[in-house]
């Protein structure tokens, strides 16, 4: 199991393991007249064994254990509530080194088992369907935050000698936080650590171009989506705000340009709210936007909520939207929505604290209560 990281108070001069890619721990134990294989050492503790306490590290000498406590420590989120849905999905409340709280959840069998992982406490970007969007932004995850919710939640469900997915499509926009989320896809990617294959990684994001520019030249790639979400500028502004600075034209641009591995595709997001942007006229313009691109489409029937002013579509609407796209040569699938009984499926992600207390936020607080 992992255990909590040891007191905030105690910590604070104590450099966090949890934050370094396997190099900075080999640099520190260096820097500490240590030999740089104990770092490897640690990484197999933390990751592959979700063992987080340096005395239960047995492979260390007992001196050299002592010595690690005295000068490092391994932060890990505790997790602070979990809900289990009807369909097996598990959505885990995460608390935080400074008390924050956050949201991941397990999404088995999609085929594969996933991970749904948040990249900051709230969200700036404010999307009118999105119930993290009515937060605001508390705070950017750190590094170890956002790979810590990976290391919590396949030593929770039994996988961490196994395969697994990871989509960042939990609270907060990973564009937005770009160097610590690109980080913590190097600890994830590490060979002794729980080695996840970029392969296995979907970053989803409201399109930040120069984000996506920025990612084009990375040289650990995740598969992309794009919230995309309506097809004329005026309607994704109204529905995406930050559309008013990366309009779709520089959006789908940027998207053009891409580099993409063989046989890999864009995926686009499309949430389908009734009488909005759901029908006919919208599928036909969506695939004269789409054509030519390596892109298939993903429609999310809205995931309704209490404060969320859009409804979701009849399967009827869903169904003819999709067909339309498929009539089209175009590669089309209708998520479906795991763990909406638990408010644990897309746009459905919300937790209190921060100090920031917008009347969104107040309002979210009054939903949870409404629900738990
Ligand atoms: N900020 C990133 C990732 C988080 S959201 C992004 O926007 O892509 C993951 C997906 O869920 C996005 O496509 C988002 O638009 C969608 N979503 C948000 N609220 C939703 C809701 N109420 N119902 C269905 N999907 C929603």
């Amino acid at each position: 199991m992992i255990s909590r990281a040891s007191e905030a108070s105690q910590s604070k001069s104590r450099v966090d393991l949890a934050e370094l890619e396997l190099p900075e721990v080999e640099a520190a134990m260096v820097a500490r007249g240590e030999q740089a294989f104990h770092a490897r050492q640690i990484y197999r503790w933390v990751y592959r064994r979700g063992q987080a306490d340096i005395d239960q590290m047995t492979d260390l000498s007992r001196p050299l254990r002592a010595r690690l406590k005295d000068e490092f420590t391994v932060s890990t989120p505790k997790v602070s509530g979990e809900q289990l849905s009807t369909d097996g999905t598990r959505k885990f409340v995460l608390e935080l080194a400074d008390g924050r709280h956050i949201e991941s959840v397990f999404i088995p069998d999609t085929p594969s088992m996933t991970f749904c992982v948040s990249t900051q406490v709230g969200c700036a970007m404010s999307c009118g369907f999105c119930l993290t969007g009515k937060m605001g932004l508390v705070r950017n995850l750190t590094a170890g935050e956002i790979a810590g919710q990976v290391r919590v939640l396949a030593g929770a469900t039994g996988l961490l000698d196994k395969p697994f997915n990871i989509v960042l499509m939990g609270m907060g926009e990973p564009l937005h936080n770009y160097d610590n989320t690109m980080k913590a896809l190097r600890m994830l990617h590490e060979e002794h650590g729980l080695a996840v294959s970029p392969l296995r990684v979907t970053l989803s994001t409201v399109g930040i171009v120069p984000g996506l520019e920025r990612l084009a030249t990375e040289p650990l790639m995740p598969n992309l989506a794009i919230s995309l979400h309506a097809t004329t500028e005026d309607q994704r502004t109204a529905l995406v705000p930050p559309n008013r600075k990366y309009p779709l034209a520089a959006l789908l641009e940027a998207c053009r340009k891409f580099p993409l591995k063989k046989r890999s595709r864009i995926t686009f997001e499309y949430v389908l709210l009734d009488g909005v942007n759901d029908s006919a006229d919208d599928a036909r313009r969506l695939a004269t936007l789409l054509a030519g691109m390596k892109a298939k489409v993903n429609l999310i029937p809205l995931n309704p909520a209490p404060g969320i002013e859009f409804s979701r579509p009849s399967d009827e609407r869903v169904e003819r939207f999709a067909q339309i796209l498929a009539d089209r040569h175009m590669t089309v699938s209708v998520r479906k929505s795991r763990g909406r009984d638990i408010r644990a499926a897309c746009g459905q992600l919300i937790v209190e604290g921060g100090t920031k207390k917008s009347a969104g936020q107040q309002m979210a607080r009054l939903i949870e209560l409404d629900v738990r």
